[in-house]
């Protein structure tokens, strides 16, 4: 078997696909996407395939991943990575459709039956983020993850702490104890101002704390987790085992790493092991497509400390376009008591709607993530 052609498609709200066709027929898709530099990643998946894929064998798919990733003098970062990333994925679904059998069953078969997921709530307002995780309780999830705080000073005043804390209080309440709230931090605050943030949170038992610093501040991580009995989680900018390993020494207790940015399923099958060996969960970080999250899924079943998924179905930030628009088997995610059944399809487990990713191609308005400032004009962490 020979890949014959690799195309890639633009499509809404902010995602690519790549296509990766053989001589034998078969055919593997994948997800290589940076949000906000979709058309950077397509040129550079370009450049990948004509360089090692065109003509090659694609079950060698780890000799593909060394040269994708190492083949080149300068190496590694969001781009480069997420192209590898979404080749990676493409790869593994071509070889899961040889062989007959789901790419979870390729790295070792199943060790769970479902996987638990979270969703996305929003809102600045206590009483509205009551109202959506109730809707989301009421939908049979038992976790729910929302940002800490909007747009926020590196270091939170007594009254901005204070809103904080109520809009966790309200998650909580409507959680029950029974229930998880995790907390996104998005960087948005220095190292001291996540300390203080983490003080007046600590009481709602949040999950974990995600990006309490910005990942150019993991020298600093460790002075969060020692501070705090918040488990601490980071890794959806980290892109290598390499990256991760600063996190897991500065004792972070859950890693995210982006199926669709850090090397695809080779890479971060590779990245939850190495978390195993610091005692640290696996949350797959996913805001993305349907292919991003197959491929999370994927690794959740076969990966002993896998701790919830991730998943962008119903996000408020999309639009134009939603996860179940470009496959054809919907039923692989659909809910069952806040949890995903373990896909049984060959590769990754679902079949796009090729029609629709064709028709689609294009259609995507450029999707940047907002800037903004602080009130002097500054900038301000997004
Ligand atoms: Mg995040």
């Amino acid at each position: 078997m020979r890949i014959t052609r690799v195309e890639t498609f633009a499509v809404p709200p902010r995602w690519l696909f790549c296509r990766i066709e053989t001589d034998s027929g078969l055919v593997g898709w994948g997800e290589p996407v940076v949000e906000g530099r979709a058309e950077t990643v397509r040129t550079a998946v370009a450049e990948l395939a004509g360089q090692f894929l065109l003509g090659a064998d694609p079950l060698r798919v780890e000799d593909h991943w060394q040269l994708m990733t190492k083949g080149s003098f300068y190496r590694g970062g969001p781009v480069l990575s997420s192209a590898v990333a979404g080749l990676d994925q493409a790869l593994w679904d071509l070889a899961g459709k040889a062989y007959g059998a789901p790419v979870h069953q390729l790295l070792g078969g199943p060790v769970r039956e479902r996987a638990r997921a979270c969703c996305w709530v929003g809102g600045d307002e206590p009483a509205a983020v009551r109202d959506q995780v109730a809707a989301q309780v009421a939908a049979g999830f038992t976790a729910v993850k929302m940002n800490a705080a909007g747009r926020a000073d590196r270091l939170p005043t007594p009254a901005a702490l204070e809103a904080m804390a109520r809009r966790a209080e309200a998650a909580r309440d409507v959680l029950g104890p029974g229930g998880d709230l995790a907390l996104d931090f998005h960087g948005r605050f220095s190292t001291a101002g996540a300390l203080r943030a983490l003080t007046v949170l600590e009481p709602y038992g949040p999950l974990f704390a995600e990006e309490p610093v910005l990942p150019e501040y993991t020298h600093l991580l460790g002075r969060v987790t020692g501070a705090t009995t918040v488990p601490v989680a980071t890794g959806e900018r980290l892109f290598s085992r390499t990256e991760v390993l600063p996190a897991l020494q500065a004792g972070i207790a859950v890693v995210q790493p982006d199926l669709s940015h850090a090397g695809g399923l080779s890479e971060c099958r590779r990245i939850a092991a190495l978390a195993e060996t610091w005692d640290v969960a696996v949350a797959p970080h996913c805001p993305l497509g349907p292919l991003a999250l197959a491929a999370s899924l994927q690794l959740a079943f076969c990966t002993p400390n896998f701790l919830i998924q991730e998943q962008s179905i119903g996000i408020h930030y999309h639009s134009g376009a939603e996860l179940l628009d470009y496959v054809l088997d919907r039923e692989v995610f659909r809910f069952h008591d806040g949890h995903l059944l373990r896909p049984t399809g060959p590769g990754l487990g679902v079949t796009v709607d090729e029609r629709a990713v064709r028709e689609a191609d294009g259609r995507a308005d450029a999707w940047h993530n907002p800037v903004w400032r602080h009130p002097d004009g500054s900038f301000a962490e997004w």
